[in-house]
């Protein structure tokens, strides 16, 4: 079984068109790990999208956020402003169904989803000492989660600790990781609409542990088409800027 794990799509129909089209026919199944929505022009499409293509979703704190099951108090006014759009953007039954995605962590096809951190779906994992209970309390050897928009992750074998900087260089489309049998991970597939990994490129992972490989992808889409649609929505300016940095 190979999976299609998807992460931090925020709207980005363009983005995720052209992952899904790079990742045809190199997978069995598809999930996500939130964030479907926030930030981005596409918000209505991509949600169909996601209904269609992913075999199990969580939500992300920007699906909360829109479908008004959290707060925007911690929000800066630029995200706010985007969760405002959104939210006027997206039919009654699209919003019925975002804040009815369930709360990772949840196991699917072998794997486990979370969209922050293993105890808390809101937090961040950026460091060793961050990623060290989702690798230890998960239930399986493979853990994905997304919500830094940093592709990677970490690996745990016996007391010891490893930062895996995985990702494929720019003049590469994917980066095969050997998934090894004792080890603990817990692996990052990247953001498919908004990088912030300075590599502007839409990123995904295909897991298949059968063969003990996951490979990291990148795609390049078009940006501007997609910086175009945000400026005719009025979306706020840095969010239409990072996008051709990857910050
Ligand atoms: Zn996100």
């Amino acid at each position: 079984m190979r999976i299609l794990i998807l992460s931090d799509i925020h709207a980005n129909l363009t983005a995720l068109e052209a992952a899904l089209t790079k990742a045809a026919g190199r997978y069995d199944a598809a999930v996500c790990l939130g964030d479907i929505v926030g930030y981005g022009p596409d918000p209505a499409e991509v949600s169909e999208k996601i209904r269609k293509v992913a075999k199990s979703s969580i939500r992300g704190n920007h699906d909360k956020a829109v479908a008004g099951i959290m707060s925007t108090e911690d929000f800066n006014p630029v995200a706010k402003a985007a969760v405002d759009w959104t939210r006027s953007q997206m039919s009654p039954e699209q919003l019925k169904w975002l804040a009815e995605l369930p709360q990772g962590p949840k196991e699917s096809e072998g794997i486990v989803l979370v969209h922050g951190a293993f105890q808390d779906e809101d937090e961040y994992v950026f460091t060793p000492a961050q990623a060290l209970e989702g690798l230890l309390d998960s239930s399986a050897s493979v853990t994905f989660f997304g919500h830094t928009h940093h592709q990677g992750g970490f690996a745990y074998l016996d007391n010891n600790l490893e930062v895996l900087q995985i990702r494929p260089r720019a003049n590469e489309s994917f980066a095969p990781l050997r998934i090894e049998p004792n080890k603990r991970y817990l692996l990052n597939p990247g953001s498919i609409g908004q990088p912030r990994d300075a590599d502007p490129r839409a990123a995904f992972a295909v897991a298949d542990l059968e063969n003990q490989v996951v490979e990291f992808w990148r795609v390049p889409y078009e940006i501007a088409k997609v910086q175009s649609r945000m400026r005719s929505a009025g979306l706020p300016e840095p969010l239409i800027q990072r996008l051709e940095f990857g910050r």
